[in-house]
């Protein structure tokens, strides 16, 4: 069966696995009647209401890091290098971390609601990335031993196997790998983000040698945790690493302006979209 979404060019595949899966949650959902990840609401996992909240990151987006703009080519934060995003090839998310998503996002990581995230893997396959169409490797970013541990499973790596599913790729759970912990990023800035991640991870050559990667990860904040994968990923050996994740963090109106300012002291247009 194919979903083609009103708005979007991308077809949705939905393979056997991605719907066994749904027919088992159908299943614990008679015994269990989930509540709406967003809103509470009793009867659904994600309401029709809340999915018509989460506004996609659609097209026309920064041809670099995916950020909405107003025309074709570069945002403003590429265009002054203020997020280096190195070496990923490229980065793409569905929609701004706000809202309902926020909700869902956070009860797929902290409240042990894993089925949730097959729901929220068909955002990402409507995602419009050109490494999706090829015959590139899906790899989740991976989480330390010690969270894996307390957590219990890598909500990264549950999104990256749906997607991976719903696109018809092959996926590779274990080809990167955290070797060292890292302090939560949360109050970091951007600078100490990277050098918080800075060859913390790890890759196996022999599965990433010569693949185009598609890099999962649930969140973006600066990019940092996917450029410091991404980085181990071709020193492996991997042709290319695209980033795409299920949000990203909306970007502050206080550093837009100040983008403003700083666009205008370089003759650059001021009106550009962020
Ligand atoms: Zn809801
Ligand atoms: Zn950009």
């Amino acid at each position: 069966m194919a979903v083609t979404v009103p708005g979007w060019p991308v077809s949705v595949r939905w393979p056997w696995r991605y719907r066994t899966r749904q027919a088992l949650w159908a299943g614990v959902d008679l015994l269990f009647p989930p509540q709406c990840a967003g809103c509470g609401q009793v009867g659904h996992r994600f309401c029709a209401a809340c999915e018509s909240r989460v506004v996609p990151l659609s097209p026309p987006v920064c041809e670099t890091c995916g950020h909405p703009v107003e025309q074709p080519g570069q945002c403003l934060l590429c265009l002054l290098g203020t997020r280096p995003i190195a070496p990923l090839a490229g980065l793409r998310s569905a929609a701004f971390f706000d809202g309902p998503l926020q909700n869902a996002i956070h009860s797929l990581k902290y409240k042990g609601d894993i089925i949730l995230a097959d729901t929220l893997a068909v955002r990402l396959a409507q995602v419009d990335l050109a490494a999706a169409a090829g015959d590139s490797l899906v790899v989740p970013v991976p989480l330390g031993q010690a969270r894996l541990k307390s957590r219990g499973y890598n909500q990264a790596a549950l999104l990256a196997r749906g997607f991976s599913e719903l696109r018809g790729l092959r996926c590779a759970p274990d080809a990167a790998r955290r070797w060292r912990e890292t302090d939560t990023q949360v109050y970091l800035s951007p600078a100490e983000r990277r050098a918080n991640v800075a060859g913390a991870f790890e890759s196996d050559l022999r599965v990433v040698r010569g693949q185009t990667i598609i890099l999962v990860d649930d969140v973006c904040t600066t990019g940092a945790t996917l450029a410091a994968c991404a980085a181990a990923l071709m020193a492996a050996g991997a042709a290319a690493v695209w980033g795409l994740t299920l949000s990203r963090a909306p970007i502050a109106p206080s550093w837009a302006e100040q983008l403003r300012r700083e666009a205008g002291r370089r003759g650059r247009r001021r009106d550009f979209r962020l």
